[in-house]
């Protein structure tokens, strides 16, 4: 018996890594041999559009439809409960720092926010931290380290704070010292090429870039006083985007105004890391929206930010652009994921700013949340969906969504990741 469950498992190693390898486009469900061998009855499990009343199994670690189990070790009646794919945080950088990181961790958890994209790290300090992401009972991550930018660009100067306030003792001395770990200075073609290998040797999931006021990319390019807030030459995006691509590598943009955004999309980068214009306060044009909605570029949110300028006098007038420029993406239908980039939230936050504004309907809201979100953040994995063949990871709640999605997280009743159930 025992000789062919391992015989089992090595075969659907075997499968998933020959999948891999030979067909990159092919998404892959981790196997959890640890996982409950589960029925559940009677609950009600979102499709996408609807909830559908259906009873579902679980064995190592994967969810069916149609697979009975022959013996199953948890039996759950779900009572009409109603089943949803976990949250995703699609844009932070709060798991690289060992500081009230266990604090950090559990919220997601709590919430059911399983996946976290992390849109730039240091690998040398997130390193010792790994072992508490990426597996069955813990947060799933993704990550693109050092970001790529210009000379003084974002994130340098935040570098150099981060540095000068004795965040990086033991890890880096001077500013020079953190160049290819926190930021890769890419100011032409020749640089991109030289450093093309060191970026790839720090193994990212995704390649990070950065574009801040590109139209003024010339005036600001020598100029110190713009120190940390500038980024790439515009006119590097496509080939950065071309070399990434060559190499399976998504490339996700840090944007701040609708000139970013045109070049980002314009030059096929697959995810947009900011919603443009939340401090520049400019109606994006909608011809940029149309092209990132016939391009799947994904608009991660991160609108919570204007909350920093919440003391400011423009406040006000720059929400109200945002809602503008929020009801243009929605009527383009572009794929808008949630995502806070606010250290202290875990896009709880996040969702409550876009459920006040009222300009989603709950389902698109529950879309932005647990599938595209995810999708982003991991897009190589069966996950975000409640399908046949994906991970067997999923929150039951005990009111439904689509009626009133509001306290959506305080209504979770059960948590399930990769066939085990979270405390
Ligand atoms: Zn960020």
């Amino acid at each position: 018996m025992k000789t062919n469950v391992y015989y089992t498992l090595i075969v659907l190693f075997f499968l998933v890594s020959c999948q891999s390898k030979e067909n990159t486009d092919k998404k892959e469900s981790y196997i959890n041999p640890k996982s409950l061998t589960m029925e559940l009855k009677n609950g009600n499990w979102f499709n996408g559009n609807t909830f559908e009343k259906k009873t579902a199994w679980v064995r190592n670690g994967i969810l069916s439809f149609e697979n009975k189990n022959e013996l199953n070790d948890t039996i759950i009646n779900l009572k009409g409960k109603y089943v949803i794919p976990p949250f995703a945080e699609a844009h932070n950088h709060n798991l690289e720092s060992a500081f009230q990181l266990e604090k950090r961790i559990n919220s997601y958890l709590k919430n059911g926010v399983f996946y976290v994209k992390q849109l730039s790290s240091i690998k040398k300090q997130i390193d010792p931290l790994m072992h508490h992401y990426n597996k069955p009972n813990g947060i799933d991550i993704s990550m693109a380290h050092a970001p790529l930018t210009a000379t003084g660009g974002h994130p340098v100067a935040l570098r150099e704070w981060f540095l000068e306030s004795g965040w990086f003792e033991g890890l880096f001395d001077t500013l020079d010292d953190i160049e290819s770990h926190g930021f890769f200075t890419i100011d032409n073609q020749n640089d991109l090429e030289n450093k093309w290998s060191h970026i790839l040797s720090f193994k990212p999931d995704f390649i990070k870039i950065m574009l801040l006021h590109s139209e003024e990319y010339e005036k600001r390019k020598n100029d110190t006083t713009f120190f940390g807030k500038k980024g790439l030459n515009p006119a590097l995006v496509p080939i950065i985007v071309k070399k990434a691509h060559e190499n399976n590598l998504r490339v996700s943009a840090h944007v701040e105004t609708a000139h970013d955004f045109h070049v980002a999309v314009k030059s096929g980068v697959d995810e947009i890391a900011h919603f443009p214009e939340i401090f520049n306060g400019n109606i994006v044009p909608r011809e940029d929206v149309v092209l990132a909605r016939k391009k799947n570029t994904v608009v991660t949110t991160t609108i919570s930010l204007i909350n920093r300028k919440k003391e400011d006098s423009l406040y006000t007038d720059l929400l109200d652009n945002i809602k503008q420029n929020l009801k243009i993406f929605k009527e383009e239908k572009v794929t808008l994921a949630i995502g806070s980039d606010m250290f202290n939230d875990n896009s709880v936050g996040e969702f409550q700013l876009l459920y006040d504004l009222n300009i989603f309907s709950n389902l698109e809201l529950l879309k932005m949340w647990v599938e595209n979100a995810a999708k982003t953040t991991l897009p190589n994995r069966n996950i975000g969906h409640l399908q046949e063949g994906f991970e067997a990871s999923f929150l039951v709640l005990d009111s439904d969504p689509l009626a009133d999605i509001r306290e959506i997280n305080n209504s979770i009743v059960l948590k399930v990741k990769q066939g085990e159930i979270l405390e």
